[in-house]
């Protein structure tokens, strides 16, 4: 498995998929784990050759310790990617070569989306997504790109960042993918202790909890609910809960039937901050 670590090699690598062949692309910052193979195989599915960028993009992390801390290993995920049957290829490019000399943020405005949970807790996080996005977009040109729902607010913010730029790519969002335990697979797991990766179980146990009572209970005593499961647990500190509309992600204070609704929640194990969502209609 070849890793490209420029534009250029990469594109001349890409010229035979160009006519009548379809091109998917993941963009990842790798310590790849089976979230990120479950899009992969998609791609692998949907597409005659796939693209895996490995990037860890220090302009949406809005904390150096969090970049610096975030976890590394290339080797790893070749073979982890070495594993699967396709036509894949790895796109690892330097910071200073991905963004063309000047390694900062566009300004964006994603029509609010932006401004709600993430946005509001990691300041300019969504600035720093949609360049690196548009940027592996404008160096990959694929037919379609794969996101998880992991990210939910990520994968709404890559489909108005494509209208924004007018790019001539498909959006896939992917579902998430959960360890036994329920958590939701992050490369950031990897940085618990056993007894932080035990008590993070909590997390989809909650939100399992607010999803089967949703219909009977409002909004208000859900958050209730939620900010009394966590006071009681020593290992995690609850940043945010929220239910927000599936379409504009702003926060819902009362339910309407004709409403589409998901719960969104992030939550620090020591340092190591954790986010899950799940659709609640
Ligand atoms: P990351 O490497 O964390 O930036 O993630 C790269 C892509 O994989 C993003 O589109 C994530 O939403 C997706 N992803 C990460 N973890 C999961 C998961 N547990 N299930 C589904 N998709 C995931």
């Amino acid at each position: 498995m070849i890793v490209y670590n420029d534009r250029g090699s990469l594109s001349k690598a890409l010229l035979p998929f160009r006519l009548h062949k379809k091109i998917g692309l993941i963009p990842t910052m790798g310590a790849l784990h089976n979230g990120h193979l479950a899009l992969v195989k998609q791609a692998l599915e949907d597409n005659d050759c796939v693209v895996v960028s490995i990037f860890v993009n220090p302009t949406q992390f809005d904390k150096e310790a969090d970049l610096i801390k975030y976890p590394r290993n290339l080797n790893l995920d070749v073979n982890l990617l070495a594993t699967l049957e396709g036509t894949i290829l790895i796109y690892a490019p330097e910071a200073i070569q991905l963004y063309h000399g000047n390694i900062s943020s566009n300004n964006y405005s994603f029509g609010n989306i932006e401004n709600e949970m993430e946005g509001k807790y990691r300041k300019g996080h969504f600035d720093g997504v949609g360049t690196v996005v548009n940027l592996l977009l404008r160096d990959v040109e694929p037919n379609s790109a794969y996101f998880g729902e992991k990210d939910f607010q990520q994968l709404q913010i890559v489909r108005k960042l494509v209208e924004i730029e007018k790019l001539a790519v498909e959006i896939v969002g992917c579902p998430i993918v959960r360890e036994e335990s329920g958590l939701a697979m992050s490369s950031r797991n990897k940085r618990l202790s056993a007894v932080q990766l035990e008590a993070a179980t909590l997390i989809n146990k909650t939100l399992l909890e607010v999803q089967q009572k949703f219909q009977h209970l409002s909004i208000s005593k859900c958050n209730a609910l939620v900010e009394e499961r966590f006071l009681k647990n020593n290992h995690l500190t609850l940043e945010y809960f929220e239910v927000a509309n599936v379409k504009t992600l702003k926060t819902a204070k009362h339910k309407f039937s004709n409403k589409d609704y998901r719960a969104f929640i992030a939550v620090f194990a020591g340092q190591v901050r954790l986010i899950d969502n799940i659709a609640l209609n």
